[in-house]
């Protein structure tokens, strides 16, 4: 019955998504149910997204109460939401300017454009980008410029001139790369998609003392590993060193479709100017409400400290799937953002864990990702564990 719905949904979208064969219609927490009634234990949170897991009932009244005042004006007028969401996310992301978008990809879109104008103003003739193998930063033209996987890109091409791939977590790689044309370097301090790899202390500092030294902008992606997943509110604190330019997006909305780039006030003043950039939806009340109250409630429920405190025993529990299971060859990444790294396709393991009743997600090279809601608590983390196991038993 589900298939056939989901056969006739399709005939009438652009299939480029392999879905799987199930139809989700609600959440609870770390649940979510099929239209058949079935559970299923999410440890997916919709890509990184759902940072407060499902059916929270403060951050749905607050929703309800902005769509019953108004879900949109444009950016021609101002609204205090607006004002209040920039503030908030400036103070916990520790940058000084921010402008709405509606998705990661945007995000990083505007964060290049926002490197040129800098350049630009300055008249260094500065246009180069430098960003990571195994990268991915979104699917427009300008994300997929600077992603770092052929696959993405290729079927596009030409794409952006001017961008160049250096090895993630190799400085010297970067290094011989730089040249007095060198606009911005762009890497996710934690990759995500390209298979959770963190990235060195050494090399973010590196990065940092590089772009300091030539007179580049460091731009962190944080779209997935921002908004407290890692331990910290945002990925660049854990590591102490500060970028110039941030992109956010995925849970910063906990679901409602909103992205972020921020600045600091040094970038802001010789960057974009009146009539630059703009988004029509972008930061409009109903998305800035979400940012608003997600902020709120992730302050005052401490789920930063929550996953820091929690992270280890995720970590502990997958490291013993690694030691179980011969074609478990390692476990990788940092508070909820973690994965395993298979010696064989993960394919089929993804399609066991369906059955399973545990929604996790592939990532390049083999890996499958674990990006949990971060209300996760170590009962949840059993659970997985258990339903892991199961799903890997039917392989072996
Ligand atoms: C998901 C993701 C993006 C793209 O975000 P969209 O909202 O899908 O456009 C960009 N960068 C990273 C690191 C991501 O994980």
């Amino acid at each position: 019955m589900v298939n056939s719905k989901i056969q006739a949904a399709e005939e009438n979208l652009i299939h480029v998504y392999n879905r799987f064969p199930i139809a989700l219609d609600h959440g609870k927490g770390m649940y979510l149910y099929d239209t058949e009634g079935k559970e299923y234990l999410d440890f997916a949170a919709g890509f990184a997204v759902c940072g407060l897991g499902y059916g929270n009932t403060e951050f749905q009244e607050a929703l309800k109460e902005q769509i019953d005042k108004i879900c949109h004006i444009s950016n021609l007028y101002y609204h205090e939401t607006c004002g209040e969401a920039a503030k908030e996310l400036n103070r916990i992301s520790g940058m000084d300017r921010v402008f709405f978008t509606n998705s990661g990809s945007e995000a990083n879109e505007g964060a290049l454009k926002a490197a040129r104008r800098y350049a630009y103003t300055k008249k260094t003739g500065r246009y180069e980008f430098i960003a990571m193998d195994n990268s991915f930063h979104g699917r427009s033209f300008g994300a997929v410029s600077v992603t770092g996987h052929e696959a993405y890109r290729e079927p596009f091409e030409p794409v952006l001139p001017g961008v160049k791939f250096a090895r993630f977590n190799d400085l010297d790689s970067v290094k011989e790369l730089v040249s007095e044309k060198t606009c911005a370097i762009i890497l996710e301090p934690l990759q995500g998609e390209g298979g959770i790899n963190l990235a060195t202390q050494e090399f973010m500092e590196g990065i940092r003392r590089l772009c300091d030294e030539k007179g580049i902008l460091m731009i962190c992606d944080e779209v997935q590993c921002g908004m407290g997943r890692t331990g910290s509110m945002f990925a660049w604190q854990g590591f102490g060193v500060k970028p110039d330019i941030l992109t956010m997006a995925k849970a910063i909305g906990n679901g409602i479709p909103v992205g972020a780039f921020a600045m600091t006030e040094e970038v802001a003043e010789y960057s974009l100017k009146p009539g630059d950039h703009g988004a029509t939806y972008g930061g409009n009340p109903l998305a800035c409400t979400a940012v608003k109250k997600a902020i709120e409630i992730f302050e005052r429920d401490d789920i930063v400290g929550h996953v820091k405190r929690t992270a280890p025993y995720l970590e502990k529990r997958l490291e013993e799937i690694a030691e179980e299971f011969a074609f478990v060859t390692g476990r990788r990444g940092k508070g909820f953002m973690q994965g395993l790294v298979f010696s064989r396709p993960v394919s089929e393991i993804n399609a066991k864990t369906l059955e399973e009743g545990l929604l996790v997600i592939q990532a390049q090279g083999n890996v499958i990702r674990f990006l949990p809601p971060l209300i996760a608590e170590e009962k949840h983390i059993d659970e997985m564990v258990c339903k892991l196991r199961n799903a890997l038993k039917q392989i072996q």
